[in-house]
């Protein structure tokens, strides 16, 4: 009984530890970029663009087309 329990807390921690990863790689600029919607008109610049989602964090910028 105690071996599950200890089995199920390391489970658990392997987890959050992969996440946190991504996130530290992520808050230092390191995102993952993918390509979320090419040429798409930008209002605020008056110009067509890519935009770029990450795929860990959701975190989006757009580039020049
Ligand atoms: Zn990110």
């Amino acid at each position: 009984m105690g071996d599950v329990v200890k089995l199920k807390a390391g489970l658990r921690k392997d987890k959050r530890k992969a996440r946190a990863k991504g996130r530290t790689l992520c808050g230092r600029g390191f995102h993952k970029w993918e390509i979320w919607q090419k040429k798409q008109f930008d209002v605020k610049s008056g110009r067509l663009v890519t935009v770029h989602k990450c795929a860990r964090c959701g975190a989006q910028k757009t580039t020049l087309t």
